[in-house]
């Protein structure tokens, strides 16, 4: 507070109206300092956090190792080349480095939202009780998890439990379910979604192991559905377009406890946010699951289209694209890029500074 600050008050102020003024403006310079969006972030910078999507973006542009998913024909057919990183804060910044505009098909990571969705629609207790939240540790479209446990113990992150999850999700048929699952997916991004119609058509008409799943799970009383709509819903639901920029996004809404930091739209609860983020932890990466929170800390969800999605729970969420997947189904450079975000950003949430 400068003298001349105060010298701009009308002269008519008495003294009382004086000092109220002088204690307000005082206690919103400290709110500002205490609430200072930066500070927020932890010890994260803008600087910080730039350099360290430069440094990923040009260490690994590169790397060539892996391929793009053919098991759906036209994921075979998606540029191996789009590349883009983005890191958005729970203050709402976005941060991008390369191509954070080309769309890819969400696929799998659409499953971490339509969990979320139907925990928040039917409970924490209910998505433990109707589907699981085990993690298999088989691959993601395995029947085998189905087999063993008589359709129990799987989690909404792999085929069987994604399935009955988009099977449970509110509406008074198919294509209202289809609809509500759309807008929920956009309202994680903070924007309206659209469907990928030749991925969708390209799956819909080769998903015999999906409709297998499902009816699987019928045969057990654990698809609450029709099984043949659930699945078609879910083809449809792993169709949708999405940029690195809208996965950011959806993980940064998660990351801020439900609420979309862009659009400042309550999306889910806290506690949705909360039950969420332990299946993306053990179940996110399928059979990798493991070796991917071992390595990173941080609850994720990956997608065959090339997609991930992290969520540094209160800091931020980060997206990344790039098609080419390892043999668990993950893309080789979004996983690099992640790990090294958050080793140079510290933010590993096991590593504890001893105090
Ligand atoms: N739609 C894909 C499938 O069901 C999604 C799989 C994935 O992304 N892992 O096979």
């Amino acid at each position: 507070m400068n003298s001349n600050h105060i010298n701009t008050y009308p002269q008519t102020c008495n003294l009382k109206a004086m000092k109220s003024k002088i204690l307000l403006s005082l206690m919103a310079l400290l709110g500002l300092f205490i609430f200072n969006p930066v500070q927020a972030q932890g010890n994260l910078t803008p600087e910080k956090i730039k350099a360290a999507l430069d440094e990923a973006y040009t260490k690994f542009k590169d790397v060539k190792d892996g391929k793009n998913a053919d098991y759906i024909k036209e994921l075979a057919n998606v540029d191996p080349n789009i590349f883009g990183i983005a890191l958005v804060t729970t203050d709402g910044t976005v941060y991008t480095k390369g191509d954070v505009s080309s769309m890819v098909s969400i696929q799998s990571v659409s499953k971490a939202f339509v969990a979320a969705q139907v925990i928040e629609q039917l409970g924490h207790q209910a998505m433990q009780d109707k589907i699981g939240v085990d993690a298999t540790g088989l691959k993601f479209n395995s029947i085998v998890a189905i087999e063993e446990h008589r359709g129990k113990e799987i989690n909404p992150l792999v085929n069987p439990g994604a399935i009955a999850a988009t099977s449970l999700v509110a509406g008074k048929d198919s294509a209202a379910i289809w609809k509500s699952i759309l807008d929920f997916q956009g309202k994680f991004a903070g924007r309206t979604l659209a469907l990928n119609m030749p991925v969708y058509i390209s799956e819909a008409g080769d998903n015999l192991r999906n409709q297998a799943i499902a009816h699987l799970l019928k045969a057990y009383g654990r698809m609450y559905f029709d099984p043949v709509q659930a699945t078609d819903i879910y083809t449809k639901q792993c169709a949708i377009n999405v940029s690195a920029k809208d996965l950011a996004v959806m993980g940064s809404t998660l990351a801020n406890g439900g609420v979309n930091p862009v659009t400042k739209e309550k999306v889910v609860s806290p506690e949705t946010v909360m039950y969420t983020l332990p299946i993306m932890a053990t179940a996110g990466l399928y059979d990798d699951s493991g070796i991917w929170y071992y390595n990173s800390g941080l609850p994720a969800k990956s997608g065959v289209g090339g997609g991930i999605v992290a969520v540094c729970p209160g800091k931020f969420g980060i997206g990344v694209v790039s098609p080419p997947l390892d043999e668990a189904g993950n893309s080789v450079k979004a996983q690099l890029v992640i790990k090294y975000v958050v080793e140079k950003l510290g933010v590993n949430p096991f590593l504890i500074q001893p105090k």
